[in-house]
Protein backbone atom coordinates (compact mmCIF):
# COMPACT_ATOMS: atom_id res chain seq x y z
CA UNK A 1 0.00 0.00 0.00
CA UNK A 2 3.20 2.33 0.62
CA UNK A 3 5.23 1.03 -1.60
CA UNK A 4 4.24 4.58 -4.15
CA UNK A 5 5.46 6.78 -1.21
CA UNK A 6 8.73 4.24 -0.80
CA UNK A 7 9.42 4.40 -4.83
CA UNK A 8 9.40 8.03 -4.91
CA UNK A 9 11.63 8.59 -1.73
CA UNK A 10 14.08 6.94 -4.59
CA UNK A 11 17.33 6.13 -3.54
CA UNK A 12 16.86 7.79 0.34
CA UNK A 13 16.76 4.10 1.61
CA UNK A 14 19.28 1.96 -0.37
CA UNK A 15 21.09 0.11 1.57
CA UNK A 16 24.51 -1.48 0.45
CA UNK A 17 26.17 -4.22 2.38
CA UNK A 18 29.74 -5.18 1.41
CA UNK A 19 30.26 -8.98 2.15
CA UNK A 20 32.68 -8.03 4.82
CA UNK A 21 30.04 -6.33 7.12
CA UNK A 22 27.92 -7.62 9.68
CA UNK A 23 29.48 -10.72 9.21
CA UNK A 24 29.46 -11.86 13.28
CA UNK A 25 26.32 -13.51 15.40
CA UNK A 26 27.17 -10.82 17.79
CA UNK A 27 26.55 -6.88 17.71
CA UNK A 28 26.71 -5.42 21.44
CA UNK A 29 27.70 -7.62 23.83
CA UNK A 30 27.45 -4.97 26.25
CA UNK A 31 23.63 -4.56 26.03
CA UNK A 32 21.16 -7.56 27.49
CA UNK A 33 19.90 -7.48 23.96
CA UNK A 34 23.56 -8.60 22.59
CA UNK A 35 22.20 -8.90 19.02
CA UNK A 36 20.46 -5.58 18.85
CA UNK A 37 22.30 -3.14 15.93
CA UNK A 38 22.84 0.44 17.95
CA UNK A 39 21.87 2.07 14.37
CA UNK A 40 18.58 0.65 14.47
CA UNK A 41 18.25 1.12 18.51
CA UNK A 42 18.74 4.90 17.90
CA UNK A 43 16.24 5.17 15.19
CA UNK A 44 13.58 3.49 17.36
CA UNK A 45 14.12 5.64 20.15
CA UNK A 46 14.21 8.64 17.68
CA UNK A 47 10.57 7.98 15.98
CA UNK A 48 9.09 7.30 19.08
CA UNK A 49 10.28 10.96 19.59
CA UNK A 50 9.13 11.88 16.57
CA UNK A 51 5.40 10.83 16.77
CA UNK A 52 5.51 10.42 20.56
CA UNK A 53 3.70 7.44 20.86
CA UNK A 54 5.84 5.52 23.10
CA UNK A 55 7.87 6.43 26.12
CA UNK A 56 11.68 4.88 25.55
CA UNK A 57 13.32 6.04 28.41
CA UNK A 58 13.83 3.66 30.64
CA UNK A 59 13.35 0.73 28.71
CA UNK A 60 15.79 -1.86 26.92
CA UNK A 61 14.60 -2.84 23.17
CA UNK A 62 14.78 -6.50 22.43
CA UNK A 63 14.53 -6.67 18.53
CA UNK A 64 12.78 -9.65 17.21
CA UNK A 65 12.22 -11.17 13.77
CA UNK A 66 8.77 -9.40 13.02
CA UNK A 67 6.38 -8.62 16.21
CA UNK A 68 5.78 -12.50 16.07
CA UNK A 69 8.56 -13.49 17.19
CA UNK A 70 8.21 -11.51 20.41
CA UNK A 71 4.44 -12.12 21.03
CA UNK A 72 6.06 -15.85 21.69
CA UNK A 73 9.43 -14.64 23.60
CA UNK A 74 7.02 -12.01 25.77
CA UNK A 75 4.85 -15.54 26.87
CA UNK A 76 8.05 -16.80 27.48
CA UNK A 77 9.44 -14.62 29.47
CA UNK A 78 6.76 -13.69 31.58
CA UNK A 79 5.66 -17.72 32.28
CA UNK A 80 7.77 -19.33 35.19
CA UNK A 81 9.14 -22.97 34.98
CA UNK A 82 8.14 -23.15 38.83
CA UNK A 83 4.70 -23.00 38.41
CA UNK A 84 2.57 -25.86 38.97
CA UNK A 85 0.18 -24.81 35.97
CA UNK A 86 0.48 -22.95 32.32
CA UNK A 87 -0.10 -19.84 33.32
CA UNK A 88 -3.46 -18.51 31.29
CA UNK A 89 -3.38 -15.85 28.10
CA UNK A 90 -6.22 -13.98 27.34
CA UNK A 91 -7.26 -11.36 25.08
CA UNK A 92 -10.33 -9.32 24.88
CA UNK A 93 -12.78 -10.65 22.25
CA UNK A 94 -12.95 -10.18 19.02
CA UNK A 95 -8.53 -10.56 19.35
CA UNK A 96 -6.02 -11.20 16.72
CA UNK A 97 -6.85 -14.62 15.31
CA UNK A 98 -2.90 -15.45 15.71
CA UNK A 99 -2.75 -15.62 19.53
CA UNK A 100 -4.92 -18.40 20.29
CA UNK A 101 -2.42 -20.53 17.84
CA UNK A 102 0.66 -18.76 19.22
CA UNK A 103 -0.38 -19.43 22.65
CA UNK A 104 -1.69 -23.76 21.71
CA UNK A 105 1.03 -24.85 18.53
CA UNK A 106 3.47 -26.38 20.49
CA UNK A 107 1.40 -27.53 23.62
CA UNK A 108 3.57 -25.75 25.92
CA UNK A 109 3.99 -26.05 29.59
CA UNK A 110 4.73 -22.93 30.61
CA UNK A 111 1.34 -21.01 29.53
CA UNK A 112 -1.69 -21.79 27.80
CA UNK A 113 -4.86 -20.29 25.97
CA UNK A 114 -7.69 -19.58 27.92
CA UNK A 115 -9.78 -17.41 25.64
CA UNK A 116 -12.01 -13.98 25.83
CA UNK A 117 -10.60 -11.69 28.72
CA UNK A 118 -13.74 -10.32 28.91
CA UNK A 119 -15.16 -13.52 30.75
CA UNK A 120 -11.96 -14.84 32.11
CA UNK A 121 -12.58 -15.45 36.21
CA UNK A 122 -9.88 -17.69 36.96
CA UNK A 123 -7.53 -17.02 40.19
CA UNK A 124 -4.23 -16.39 40.07
CA UNK A 125 -1.77 -14.68 37.50
CA UNK A 126 -2.74 -14.44 34.01
CA UNK A 127 -1.32 -12.90 31.01
CA UNK A 128 -3.07 -10.38 28.80
CA UNK A 129 -2.80 -9.42 25.15
CA UNK A 130 -3.87 -5.84 24.99
CA UNK A 131 -4.07 -4.85 21.04
CA UNK A 132 -4.68 -1.07 20.65
CA UNK A 133 -5.91 -0.16 18.45
CA UNK A 134 -7.03 -3.72 17.69
CA UNK A 135 -7.00 -6.28 15.30
CA UNK A 136 -9.84 -6.91 14.07
CA UNK A 137 -11.99 -4.23 15.14
CA UNK A 138 -10.01 -1.03 15.00
CA UNK A 139 -10.97 0.19 18.69
CA UNK A 140 -8.85 1.69 21.35
CA UNK A 141 -8.20 -0.76 23.99
CA UNK A 142 -6.85 -1.15 27.72
CA UNK A 143 -6.51 -4.15 29.51
CA UNK A 144 -9.96 -5.70 30.39
CA UNK A 145 -9.38 -7.83 33.26
CA UNK A 146 -9.91 -6.18 36.44
CA UNK A 147 -7.13 -7.67 38.69
CA UNK A 148 -3.81 -7.29 39.85
CA UNK A 149 -2.27 -10.12 39.35
CA UNK A 150 -2.25 -9.53 35.25
CA UNK A 151 0.92 -9.21 33.42
CA UNK A 152 0.27 -7.66 30.32
CA UNK A 153 1.62 -7.13 26.90
CA UNK A 154 0.42 -4.57 24.84
CA UNK A 155 0.62 -5.42 21.40
CA UNK A 156 0.84 -1.43 19.73
CA UNK A 157 1.51 -3.08 16.38
CA UNK A 158 -1.43 -0.31 14.83
CA UNK A 159 -0.66 2.62 17.67
CA UNK A 160 0.78 5.09 14.32
CA UNK A 161 -0.88 7.72 13.09
CA UNK A 162 -1.85 6.93 10.34
CA UNK A 163 -4.48 4.74 11.67
CA UNK A 164 -5.80 6.19 14.85
CA UNK A 165 -5.02 9.70 17.08
CA UNK A 166 -2.10 9.68 19.23
CA UNK A 167 -3.15 10.17 22.38
CA UNK A 168 -0.05 10.18 24.73
CA UNK A 169 3.18 8.14 24.22
CA UNK A 170 2.32 4.82 25.79
CA UNK A 171 4.06 3.85 29.26
CA UNK A 172 3.36 -0.13 29.86
CA UNK A 173 5.79 -2.83 31.19
CA UNK A 174 6.01 -4.18 27.58
CA UNK A 175 5.43 -3.14 24.36
CA UNK A 176 5.56 -3.99 21.10
CA UNK A 177 5.47 -2.14 17.51
CA UNK A 178 6.69 -3.73 13.99
CA UNK A 179 7.67 -2.14 10.73
CA UNK A 180 5.08 -4.20 9.28
CA UNK A 181 2.53 -1.80 10.09
CA UNK A 182 3.75 1.41 10.60
CA UNK A 183 6.39 1.52 7.57
CA UNK A 184 4.76 -1.29 5.36
CA UNK A 185 7.97 -3.59 5.47
CA UNK A 186 6.21 -6.70 6.75
CA UNK A 187 8.68 -8.78 4.11
CA UNK A 188 11.36 -7.10 6.34
CA UNK A 189 10.65 -9.21 9.30
CA UNK A 190 11.57 -6.69 12.02
CA UNK A 191 9.80 -5.59 15.18
CA UNK A 192 10.86 -4.28 18.48
CA UNK A 193 9.60 -4.44 22.46
CA UNK A 194 10.17 -1.46 25.11
CA UNK A 195 10.65 -3.73 28.24
CA UNK A 196 10.76 -2.23 31.26
CA UNK A 197 12.16 -5.20 33.33
CA UNK A 198 15.66 -5.74 32.81
CA UNK A 199 14.78 -9.77 33.88
CA UNK A 200 11.87 -10.15 31.62
CA UNK A 201 14.09 -8.32 28.58
CA UNK A 202 16.87 -10.63 29.31
CA UNK A 203 14.38 -14.01 28.93
CA UNK A 204 13.10 -12.79 25.33
CA UNK A 205 16.74 -12.23 24.63
CA UNK A 206 17.12 -16.01 25.33
CA UNK A 207 14.12 -16.93 24.06
CA UNK A 208 15.40 -15.46 20.81
CA UNK A 209 19.03 -16.82 21.39
CA UNK A 210 17.53 -20.28 21.36
CA UNK A 211 15.01 -19.74 18.31
CA UNK A 212 17.50 -18.54 15.72
CA UNK A 213 20.25 -16.61 17.49
CA UNK A 214 19.80 -13.36 17.19
CA UNK A 215 17.79 -11.44 14.51
CA UNK A 216 19.19 -10.42 11.15
CA UNK A 217 21.66 -7.46 11.10
CA UNK A 218 20.88 -7.09 7.76
CA UNK A 219 17.20 -6.40 8.20
CA UNK A 220 17.88 -4.40 11.27
CA UNK A 221 20.28 -2.19 8.80
CA UNK A 222 17.68 -1.66 6.24
CA UNK A 223 14.88 -0.80 9.15
CA UNK A 224 17.43 1.59 10.49
CA UNK A 225 17.49 3.20 7.31
CA UNK A 226 13.47 3.35 7.17
CA UNK A 227 12.77 4.45 10.06
CA UNK A 228 15.39 7.49 9.72
CA UNK A 229 13.77 8.31 6.11
CA UNK A 230 10.28 8.50 8.49
CA UNK A 231 11.70 10.67 11.21
CA UNK A 232 13.27 12.71 8.74
CA UNK A 233 10.10 13.06 6.36
CA UNK A 234 8.48 14.24 9.63
CA UNK A 235 11.38 16.36 10.74
CA UNK A 236 11.76 18.50 7.25
CA UNK A 237 8.24 18.41 6.25
CA UNK A 238 8.07 22.27 6.58
CA UNK A 239 11.73 22.83 5.70
CA UNK A 240 11.35 20.68 2.37
CA UNK A 241 7.71 21.13 1.87
CA UNK A 242 8.04 17.38 1.37
CA UNK A 243 4.90 15.51 2.48
CA UNK A 244 5.82 12.93 5.40
CA UNK A 245 5.35 9.38 5.65
CA UNK A 246 2.41 9.90 8.01
CA UNK A 247 0.37 12.57 5.98
CA UNK A 248 0.88 10.42 3.04
CA UNK A 249 -0.37 7.31 4.33
CA UNK A 250 -3.08 9.03 6.72
CA UNK A 251 -4.56 10.71 3.29
CA UNK A 252 -4.11 7.27 1.67
CA UNK A 253 -5.71 5.52 4.40
CA UNK A 254 -8.86 8.54 4.39
CA UNK A 255 -9.66 8.22 0.84
CA UNK A 256 -9.82 4.35 1.38
CA UNK A 257 -12.12 4.73 4.38
CA UNK A 258 -14.24 7.21 2.87
CA UNK A 259 -14.73 4.90 -0.58
CA UNK A 260 -15.62 2.06 1.64
CA UNK A 261 -18.31 3.84 4.22
CA UNK A 262 -19.87 5.19 0.49
CA UNK A 263 -19.91 1.34 -0.83
CA UNK A 264 -21.33 0.43 2.47
CA UNK A 265 -23.91 2.69 3.10
CA UNK A 266 -25.13 2.61 -0.28
CA UNK A 267 -27.56 -0.32 0.91
CA UNK A 268 -28.85 -2.26 3.84
CA UNK A 269 -26.22 -5.66 4.21
CA UNK A 270 -23.24 -4.32 5.66
CA UNK A 271 -22.53 -1.96 8.67
CA UNK A 272 -19.04 -0.90 9.88
CA UNK A 273 -17.39 0.20 13.07
CA UNK A 274 -18.28 3.66 14.04
CA UNK A 275 -15.24 5.80 15.82
CA UNK A 276 -15.24 9.16 17.38
CA UNK A 277 -12.48 11.93 16.45
CA UNK A 278 -10.11 12.36 18.92
CA UNK A 279 -7.08 14.92 19.06
CA UNK A 280 -4.20 13.47 17.51
CA UNK A 281 -0.86 15.20 19.20
CA UNK A 282 0.99 13.81 16.43
CA UNK A 283 -1.06 15.91 13.88
CA UNK A 284 -1.92 18.74 16.47
CA UNK A 285 -6.22 17.91 15.53
CA UNK A 286 -8.68 16.02 16.15
CA UNK A 287 -8.46 13.03 13.12
CA UNK A 288 -10.64 10.26 12.33
CA UNK A 289 -9.62 6.76 13.36
CA UNK A 290 -9.05 4.87 10.19
CA UNK A 291 -8.18 1.41 10.82
CA UNK A 292 -5.83 -1.33 8.70
CA UNK A 293 -8.82 -3.59 8.79
CA UNK A 294 -12.04 -3.20 7.78
CA UNK A 295 -14.73 -5.54 10.63
CA UNK A 296 -17.55 -5.82 8.65
CA UNK A 297 -20.94 -7.16 9.29
CA UNK A 298 -23.52 -8.60 7.38
CA UNK A 299 -26.66 -7.89 8.58
CA UNK A 300 -30.12 -9.78 8.41
CA UNK A 301 -30.46 -13.25 7.85
CA UNK A 302 -26.69 -13.31 6.48
CA UNK A 303 -25.45 -15.99 9.08
CA UNK A 304 -21.88 -16.95 7.24
CA UNK A 305 -20.55 -13.56 5.84
CA UNK A 306 -17.78 -15.34 4.99
CA UNK A 307 -19.40 -18.13 2.66
CA UNK A 308 -21.38 -15.25 1.93
CA UNK A 309 -19.02 -13.02 0.40
CA UNK A 310 -16.39 -16.03 -1.07
CA UNK A 311 -19.74 -16.67 -3.21
CA UNK A 312 -19.33 -13.41 -4.97
CA UNK A 313 -15.45 -13.71 -5.05
CA UNK A 314 -14.39 -11.90 -1.98
CA UNK A 315 -11.74 -13.52 0.50
CA UNK A 316 -12.15 -12.83 4.10
CA UNK A 317 -11.51 -13.73 7.52
CA UNK A 318 -14.79 -15.05 9.32
CA UNK A 319 -15.21 -13.45 12.95
CA UNK A 320 -15.42 -17.23 14.28
CA UNK A 321 -11.19 -16.98 13.99
CA UNK A 322 -11.20 -13.80 16.13
CA UNK A 323 -13.51 -15.26 19.07
CA UNK A 324 -16.84 -13.50 17.31
CA UNK A 325 -19.51 -14.23 15.45
CA UNK A 326 -19.87 -15.77 12.02
CA UNK A 327 -21.88 -12.33 10.94
CA UNK A 328 -18.11 -10.67 10.91
CA UNK A 329 -15.55 -10.83 8.56
CA UNK A 330 -12.48 -9.18 8.44
CA UNK A 331 -10.81 -7.83 5.57
CA UNK A 332 -7.35 -5.77 5.28
CA UNK A 333 -7.44 -2.27 4.19
CA UNK A 334 -3.75 -2.41 3.62
CA UNK A 335 -3.66 -4.48 0.27
CA UNK A 336 -2.31 -2.57 -3.06
CA UNK A 337 -4.51 -0.27 -5.07
CA UNK A 338 -5.43 -2.71 -7.73
CA UNK A 339 -6.86 -4.87 -5.29
CA UNK A 340 -8.47 -2.44 -2.93
CA UNK A 341 -10.25 -0.83 -6.20
CA UNK A 342 -11.54 -4.55 -7.63
CA UNK A 343 -13.10 -5.32 -3.86
CA UNK A 344 -14.74 -1.83 -3.59
CA UNK A 345 -16.50 -3.20 -7.24
CA UNK A 346 -17.21 -6.07 -6.16
CA UNK A 347 -18.74 -4.96 -2.95
CA UNK A 348 -21.03 -2.30 -4.53
CA UNK A 349 -22.26 -5.29 -7.16
CA UNK A 350 -23.25 -7.06 -4.48
CA UNK A 351 -25.44 -3.88 -2.79
CA UNK A 352 -26.57 -3.41 -6.50
CA UNK A 353 -27.54 -7.18 -7.10
CA UNK A 354 -28.82 -8.04 -3.49
N1 LIG B 1 0.25 -8.20 16.22
C1 LIG B 1 -0.81 -7.81 15.52
C2 LIG B 1 -1.97 -7.23 16.24
C3 LIG B 1 -0.83 -7.98 14.13
O1 LIG B 1 -1.91 -7.60 13.45
C4 LIG B 1 0.29 -8.55 13.47
C5 LIG B 1 0.31 -8.75 11.98
N2 LIG B 1 -0.88 -9.07 11.38
C6 LIG B 1 1.37 -8.94 14.26
C7 LIG B 1 1.33 -8.75 15.62
C8 LIG B 1 2.58 -9.60 13.66
O2 LIG B 1 3.29 -8.76 12.85
P1 LIG B 1 4.81 -9.00 12.39
O3 LIG B 1 5.24 -10.37 12.84
O4 LIG B 1 4.80 -8.87 10.91
O5 LIG B 1 5.59 -7.92 13.07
Amino acid sequence: MYERFWRLRGDKTTIIIPGWQSMSYLSDTSNICWFLEAEFAKEVVRLHKVVGNAVTEGRHIVVGTGSSQLILAALYALSSPDAHEPISVVSAAPYYSSYPSMADYQKSGLYKWAGDAESFDKEGPYIELVTSPNNPDGFRRRSMVNRSQGLLIHDLAYYWPQYTPISSPSDHDLTLFTVSKSTGHAGMRIGWALVKDKEVAKKMTKFIELNTIGVSKDSQLRAAKVLKAVSDSCEQENSKNEESFFKYSYKLMAQRWKQLREVVEAGELFTLPQFSPAFCTFFGQEMDPQPAFMWLKCEGDIEDCESFLRGHKVLTRSGKHFGASPKYVRISMLDTDETFIQLIDRLLAIQERE
